[in-house]
């Protein structure tokens, strides 16, 4: 059956008019929340215009892969929240990671990393780094002069953490950046821990008057700026335009792209991350705190905490002054290094005992989670810093702080029985 329509192009089939209908709404619709735009295909209005097509900022659009309304708008408010000038988005933080090795390092080339890096960081450049002919050598976190030393002519990228993986070291993040600027290498900080909000990645040293600033931040948004623990995503994000556009190049060859809906579910979290942050905190610190007084317990890391590793480094980075407009704090995660007298196989029973801390990887979202890490293997030589016995390592959720204290007491005595 055919169907006239009395408009242009003209239309016969139910199927064609379905598909190039005249209607568009009007263009002044506003809400607290941008609209949602998804593509592959990207329309141009002639071939003038396709011809001229401009990739390299934000003036135009391409194709799906390369930035619509909705990625553009989220990675201009990641700008924002860590106080950068460029933004890319990328599937999740590994692969964020992965593109800032595969874009500014090629054969021959190497890389520097903490002792206390993310895992699979240490794994991308142990894997396909090493067969590229990459080479990595690890350098001590808690030293800036091991850093310095490992410089080489050869060194083109540092990667950075604040607080390390797993062990929460707080490395003296200003030092270590002062030593990627005299010495001309660029550097990357892994910076979901900090979220931009506890300190700020591009002004190491606020009101002091030294610029100092990383280089590249790459945030892991699948932690706090997503919040539910039901979203992958990363991002890139730089300062320096030049910087942007060697990244910006690698990514787009790479192929990486993130879509639409991960990309609303991130921009709907993101208005909330300050406030959230502070919760996870607020209970971490206070759980951390009690664990202190656990005899179970050898060793709590947590960088608030007094005595843990790099204390002094946190407070001059995250703790503000009184009044000052830098938000500050730490993340919800906190490890505790159980006495060796105890079996891994009583740890793993007191891990399956908890009972509102699931048993899962990653962080920042609703629920709490707790993972045993065999730490003799992360680090083959066992840090000076850290006391014998069995990590485990907490990440805490939304819940309330005196239920989660309850259940980490009540899986407690599991250990002792
Ligand atoms: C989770 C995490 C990543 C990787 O993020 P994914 O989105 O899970 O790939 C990178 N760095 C740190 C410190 C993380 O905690």
């Amino acid at each position: 059956m055919t169907r006239l329509f009395i408009c242009s192009p003209p239309m016969t089939n139910v199927s064609t008019s379905l598909i190039h209908h005249p209607y568009t709404p009007p263009a002044d619709f506003a809400a607290p929340q941008p609209g949602v735009f998804k593509a592959s295909t990207v329309i141009f209005p002639n071939v003038a215009a396709m011809r001229h097509r401009e990739w390299k900022d934000k003036s135009g659009y391409t194709y799906g892969l390369h930035g619509t309304p909705t990625t553009f708008i989220l990675e201009e408010r990641l700008c924002a929240l860590e106080g950068g000038g460029q933004c890319l988005l990328a599937p999740s933080g590994l692969a964020a990671i992965a593109t800032v090795a595969l874009s500014l390092l090629k054969t021959g080339d190497e890389v520097l990393l903490p002792d206390n890096a993310y895992g699979p960081n240490k794994s991308l450049c142990d894997a396909e780094l090493h067969n590229w002919g990459i080479t990595t050598r690890l350098y001590d976190a808690m030293d800036p002069d091991d850093l310095a030393a490992k410089i080489t002519d050869r060194t083109r990228l540092v990667w950075l953490e604040a607080a390390g993986s797993v062990t929460l070291e707080f490395p003296d993040l200003p030092a270590l950046q002062r030593i990627c600027r005299a010495r001309g290498v660029t550097s990357a900080l892994d910076n979901t821990w900090g979220a931009g909000l506890a300190f700020n990645a591009f002004d190491l040293r606020p009101g002091s008057g030294e610029i100092l600033g990383v280089d590249i931040s790459v945030h892991a948004l699948t932690k706090y700026p997503s919040g539910g623990g039901d979203v992958l995503m990363g991002s890139i994000v730089t300062r320096d335009p030049g910087l942007h556009l060697r990244l910006k190049l690698g990514h787009m060859r790479l192929g990486l792209g993130v879509s639409g809906n991960d990309t609303e579910t991130v921009l709907r979290s993101l208005p909330s991350i300050a406030l959230r942050y502070r919760a996870h905190d607020a209970t971490a610190r206070a759980l951390a705190k009690w664990a202190t007084g656990r005899a179970e317990f050898v060793q709590v890391l947590h960088p608030a905490l007094a005595d843990s590793p790099g204390h002094a480094h946190w407070k001059a980075l995250c703790a503000p002054p009184e009044g000052s407009a830098q938000e500050g704090g730490a993340a919800g995660l906190f490890s505790v290094i159980i006495d060796e007298r105890y079996t891994q196989a009583q740890v793993d029973a007191f891990c399956d005992a908890l009972a509102l801390f699931k048993i899962g990887y990653s962080w920042g979202g609703p629920m709490s989670l707790v993972v045993p890490y065999e730490l003799a293997q992360m680090r083959p030589r066992w840090p000076a810093h850290l006391k014998r016995g069995t990590l485990v390592r907490f990440s805490v959720g939304l819940e309330s702080a005196a239920d989660l204290q309850a259940d980490l007491a009540q899986a407690l005595m599991r250990l002792a029985g």
